[in-house]
């Protein structure tokens, strides 16, 4: 069998490392060469969960150890006239790596274990022309390549961005917890996010603007950076001081720039849940998973881990055999919906303002650490995250169930899923 993967990004890119791992033919195919994507603009500021390095221990590609690349603690603050805040740190410790050295290393690896790797214009023309040369076509292309599926407008939960995002690495911000992800909530104009990241040039600071449309945070979201640096920087100080004192207080005027001009992302994202298939030619079936399937805010940190959690469920599938045909698309799209499911409702919740249940939470966390740390492992487990905000009486048995629990050991390293592992796991340091 012969299985063509367009795309190259996370989804891609664990998708093709596994099926290497299960000695299945595949080539992938990528818009740029590893070199290109190191010198390009910022493509997003990923937040890696534990269970997608737990994935990527067990495909071999747990590159990053040091403490520079993780965030190990977090904070939330919501903001406003019942002011809250409290720890919800994860175990194990979050994984912050620029993509623009993530995804050029596993596919360096890719190629090294022998992998075929071609850089190529992926249009659904040559996806077409791709079903010609493949019994499977995995489209993995990201959003744009997401066009050639159709929307599922039962299941997309809006037609417009919820949120209009001002992103980038930045110097001279300090952090009041060590390696914590800091991330504040102000109901009706949006969120700030502050962490920790590692990029090309080391250790920076992400601080993410997320604007409720037509909120007063809106228009410094479009602020364009090129035209003037410096009314950039003084209009993000500004909203700082307006929105988040206290974060403001930690910026050294003098140190702070954004970290280069190509490390800004800006704009807004609509979210989006297609049908993960399509008929490509009579007998040949184009199969879409990551963003290229569903595409969701960034606001709950999902879209890679959802990515590439679909990407082992497809690759498992396929290497369950052939035909994949209509048949094998609507079975590998049922496995993987539970799960995607709930990242899309809870990601809707997280962006219209906060529920009942959600101020209960978040109380609740305020009040009693352990509920701060039941929050946190619902994030890297989204069906119980969307069960336990869902309906009032699940959310009273989420937090009966979290007083009770006793605390989980503090842990940065990550252990290899034990179905049939080739990878091997790496203690952080
Ligand atoms: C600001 C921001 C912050 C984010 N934060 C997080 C987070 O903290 N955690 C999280 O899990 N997710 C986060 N996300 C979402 C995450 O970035 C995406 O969900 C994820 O990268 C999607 O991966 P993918 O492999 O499916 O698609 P993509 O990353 O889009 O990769 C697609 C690949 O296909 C190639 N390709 C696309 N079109 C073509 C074409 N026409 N020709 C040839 N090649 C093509 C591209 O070059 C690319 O390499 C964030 C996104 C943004 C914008």
């Amino acid at each position: 069998m012969r299985i063509g993967i367009m795309g190259d990004g996370i989804s891609g890119l664990h998708l093709a490392l596994r099926l290497q791992q299960l000695g299945i033919d595949a080539t992938l195919f990528g818009a740029r060469s590893p070199e290109a994507v190191r010198n390009g603009r910022a493509l997003n500021f990923v937040v890696r969960s534990g269970s997608t390095r737990r994935r990527e221990a067990l495909l071999g590609v747990d590159h990053w150890t040091s403490p520079d690349t993780l965030a190990e603690a977090r904070t939330v603050v919501v903001h406003g006239p019942e002011p809250l805040s409290f720890r919800a740190d994860p175990h194990p410790a979050y994984s912050v790596v620029d993509f623009r050295l993530y995804l050029p290393a596993l596919v360096e690896t890719y190629i090294a274990r022998g992998g075929r790797h071609v850089v190529t214009d992926l249009t659904a023309r040559t996806a077409h022309d791709a079903a010609c040369d493949h019994d499977l076509v995995v489209v993995a292309g990201g959003r744009a390549a997401g066009e050639l599926f159709p929307r599922d407008p039962g299941r997309s939960p809006f037609d417009a961005p919820q949120r209009i995002l001002c992103g980038g690495l930045y110097r001279g911000v300090g952090e009041a917890v060590p390696r914590a992800i800091e991330f504040h909530v102000m109901p009706g104009v949006g969120e700030v996010l502050r962490m920790p990241f590692h990029c090309a040039d080391g250790r920076v600071d992400v601080l993410g603007l997320e604007a409720v449309p037509g909120g007063p945070l809106e228009p410094v979201c479009r602020i364009p950076y090129d035209a003037d640096p410096a009314r950039f920087h003084s209009a993000v100080l500004d909203a700082l001081h307006r929105h988040v004192p206290d974060l403001r207080e930690r910026v050294d005027e003098r140190a702070f720039r954004l970290n280069r001009p190509t490390d800004l992302v800006q704009g807004g994202i609509v979210p989006v849940v297609r049908r993960a298939w399509r008929a490509l030619t009579d007998d040949t079936y184009a199969f879409a998973v990551g963003d290229a399937w569903i595409v969701n805010d960034p606001i709950t940190a999902q879209g890679a881990n959802l990515g590439s959690h679909c990407a082992l469920e497809t690759a498992e599938a396929i290497a369950a055999g052939p035909p994949y045909d209509e048949a094998f698309c609507r079975a590998t799209e049922e496995r993987m919906r539970p799960y995607a499911d709930s990242v899309v409702r809870w990601t809707a919740d997280f962006l219209r303002p906060p529920s009942p249940q959600l101020l209960d939470i978040f109380r609740a966390a305020d009040a009693d650490p352990a509920v701060g740390a039941a929050f946190a492992a619902n994030f890297d487990d989204p069906p119980a995250m969307w069960h336990s905000i869902a309906d009032p009486e699940h959310t009273a048995a989420f937090l009966a169930g979290a007083r009770s629990r006793p605390a989980a050991p503090a842990s940065s390293t990550v252990a290899v899923a034990a179905t049939g592992s080739q990878g091997h796991s790496r203690g952080q340091t």
